[in-house]
């Protein structure tokens, strides 16, 4: 089965399959699966939709995505479906709007399978805390599919749909991405809507998009950026099509920092893929300088002092009375919200609000939450001077390819420093995309990581993709 939207519309088109059957057989092979990917799979809407959208492709009015068949992370709202957050706290939480994802999306003929696990609140690397249970990688079952929108990178490396949407606040949708051998893609912030997505680290918070190509990639990014009066923070900038100028034939300048290459916590395989790829750039008569960057080691307290303080201020809504779980021995006010919250959150939620409440109390606000957003606009700075100069900063997506089931689970610092190459593109607000370029002796993906400059995606994708393709 062909994995490019254009070419399954074509196929349709001539009566080559049918979208019932795609869609049919994505619902056969979930059944199956052993990777605990999709939670719900919506069958007899997807497959109406597919008659609906088959006609329509046929007469000539089907929309951009038509024949697209998609999951969607369980932290983006689908008007009258469930959405949980993967937390018990949402159990059986009916949204009741759609995202503006998810309704541009159906506005383009997307059909949408069902929704996919994730750690809950987005916040982990590993989706392994989530109340439906971890997620395995297709490519081996013992291993993570890194996280926190594991399950989306997973569905679409298992073949279970042809793309997911997930979100990325720190690198949920690029590590995910490099551990399952997919295309992950963080736009710029603020290129995509928020609305209508259970919030995390608001700052941080963008949907993102996994695909088998860059094309595929493009055409939905097209579909689903751009500005929504639902969200102030969505810019007004206008979106190219970036699928229709996947070509890049000038000769482009690439920075890498040296520390993160030779990084200590980097697996020796992994360093090698990179150094090769980019020796094979500049045989192709790019020019790859190392450059200077001294924040590496600051990469993950920062994000993860900011994105707690965050998030300690978002998850106060979830309180016993407004949304989802109520504990049975809610006797007044109190114990509604003391009760709800601690039978209804998980353990790394619950140490992410102390830790984010904590860095906001009177007397430590200066010392972490004040200090680290310094340091944010430090890094930011940095990152725009070097890409004033240079096009695109490549990296290693992660420092190791997937690890096992339960490896990290009893240390979080090891755990979040998973992200060490990820939230350097979140704290600076600039898109990042993760390609697989081959797999390490242990047989798992390694992911190559392209940054570029803010609403640079166009020339992202057209550089990804020509690497993909040639290196
Ligand atoms: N792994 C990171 C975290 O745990 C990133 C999560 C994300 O991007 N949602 O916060």
């Amino acid at each position: 089965m062909s994995t490019s939207i254009k070419n399954i519309k074509v196929s349709i088109q001539q009566g080559e399959q049918s979208l019932t059957a795609v869609v049919q057989a994505f619902l056969d092979k979930t059944a199956k699966s052993k990777t605990n990917s999709f939670v719900e799979t919506f069958n007899e809407e997807a497959l109406a939709a597919a008659i609906k959208i088959e006609a329509k492709i046929k007469d000539g009015s089907a929309g951009k995505l038509a024949g697209l068949v998609i999951g969607l992370k369980d932290n983006i709202c689908y008007k009258n479906h469930i959405v949980t957050a993967s937390s018990k706290i949402l159990e059986n939480f009916e949204s009741l709007f759609d995202a503006t994802v998810t309704q541009r999306l159906i506005a383009e003929d997307a059909i949408i399978l069902g929704r996919l696990n994730c750690d809950e609140f987005a916040m982990g690397s590993a989706n392994e805390n989530s109340v439906y249970g971890p997620t395995h990688n297709p490519h081996d079952l013992e291993r993570v599919p890194g996280g926190s929108s594991g399950a989306s990178a997973a569905a679409v490396a298992e073949g279970l749909c042809h793309a997911s949407l997930g979100t990325d606040t720190g690198g949920s949708v690029r590590q995910p991405a490099a551990f399952c051998g997919v295309v992950g893609f963080k736009p710029t912030y603020g290129r995509i809507s928020r609305y209508g997505i259970i919030a995390y680290g608001s700052s941080f918070d963008q949907v993102g998009i996994f695909a088998n190509n860059i094309e595929d990639t493009a055409i939905i990014a097209e579909v689903i950026s751009g500005q929504d009066e639902f969200d102030a923070t969505s810019s007004n900038q206008s979106v190219p099509n970036y699928s229709e100028a996947l070509t890049i034939s000038r000769k482009v300048k690439i920075a890498y920092f040296e520390d993160t290459v030779n990084h200590p916590s980097i697996d020796p395989e992994i360093s090698q893929a990179i150094k090769d790829k980019i020796e094979a750039l500049k045989v192709l008569g790019h020019q790859v300088d190392p450059v200077q960057f001294d924040y590496t080691d600051h990469l993950v307290p920062t994000y993860y002092v900011l994105t707690t303080a965050e998030a300690s201020s978002n998850l106060a809504r979830y309180d016993g009375v407004h949304y989802g779980y109520r504990s049975d021995d809610a006797n007044d006010t109190e114990s509604t919200y003391v009760n709800s919250r601690t039978e209804g959150f998980g353990l790394e939620v619950k140490r992410r609000i102390m830790t984010g409440t904590f860095v906001l109390s009177s007397g430590y606000y200066d010392a972490y939450y004040g200090k680290a957003q310094k340091v944010r606009n430090l890094i930011t700075q940095k990152t725009n001077d070097i890409l004033d100069q240079y096009d695109f900063i490549l990296s290693p997506t992660t420092p190791e390819t997937a690890f096992k089931h339960g490896e990290k689970t009893d240390d979080p610092i090891k755990m979040y420093l998973s992200d060490i190459f990820t939230v350097h593109a979140n704290l600076s607000g600039i898109p990042a995309i993760s390609i697989p370029i081959r797999n390490h002796s242990n047989g798992m993906p390694i992911g190559l990581q392209l940054s570029a400059k803010k609403f640079d995606e166009s020339a992202l994708f057209a550089f990804a993709d020509s690497c993909m393709k040639e290196i």
